[in-house]
């Protein structure tokens, strides 16, 4: 399901509204990025167990992972009602769940590394929202508990500052799915939603700070060889 398909409860109204934005990268329409998705088959699937007050954000970089990444879906988080899909999901033999958060001593029996399983792909649970709103719902969703949790590695620092104070020092919810991506060899998806997160995130900035781009021929030639390479329908 596209992220955008979703019903729209809420319009997303706030700075630069004015704007007129391209339906599905919800980008200034002069600074669509839509030209350059590339969709792939990964080694692993994406959740996005998301906030309801972050579903509509154009600053959400979730959806580039749901753009980016087959098969990677959304599910709108609840603390004590979750989706009956997300419980069935959760639940089939043919997938391996893991929830993304940082490790910490009081759930560290909870901890684990990933290791490849037989038939059953990797889907990495990830709480979108803001840190504050992450760790809530990390420690209320009694139907994850059971979940094995991995943390995210990354040598890189964040590039993302559309975001302020606390969150500085956090990575986006797309440089999440990458490192994870990495961590299980899946280079090649990686650098490709890597790529694509780069392009968004000037064009992003470009708009808002009325600035001319940097130089971005480097991940737009690593989208063009992705989409000729291993681009699927
Ligand atoms: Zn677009």
């Amino acid at each position: 399901m596209s992220f955008l398909s979703a019903p729209l409860r809420k319009p997303f109204v706030a700075r630069g509204s004015r704007v007129t934005r391209c339906e599905h990268c919800l980008m200034p329409q002069v600074r669509c990025i839509c030209e350059y998705r590339v969709k792939l088959q990964a080694q692993a699937r994406f959740w996005l167990l998301t906030h309801r007050n972050e579903v509509y954000k154009p600053t959400n970089t979730g959806r580039l992972i749901l753009d980016t990444i087959a098969h990677s879906r959304t599910f709108q988080w609840s603390r004590t009602e979750p989706e009956p899909d997300l419980l069935e999901q959760l639940a089939s033999p043919e997938l391996d769940p893991y929830l993304v958060f940082p490790a910490a001593p009081d759930y560290d029996q909870r901890m684990v590394e990933f290791e490849p399983k037989e038939g059953r792909e990797p889907v990495f649970i990830i709480l979108d929202g803001t840190w504050r709103q992450a760790r809530r719902m990390f420690r209320h969703s009694r139907y994850l508990d059971q979940v094995p949790v991995i943390e995210p590695r990354t040598l890189r620092q964040t590039r993302y500052d559309l975001r302020t104070q606390a969150e500085d020092h956090h990575l986006c919810t797309c440089e999440v799915a990458a490192a994870l991506l990495e961590q299980i060899g899946d280079t090649q998806s990686a650098e490709v939603l890597d790529a694509y997160f780069e392009v968004f995130n000037e064009y992003y900035h470009a708009s808002r700070r009325k600035r001319p781009m940097t130089d971005l021929s480097a991940p737009k030639a690593r989208l063009a060889q992705a989409r000729a390479q291993v681009s699927i329908p």
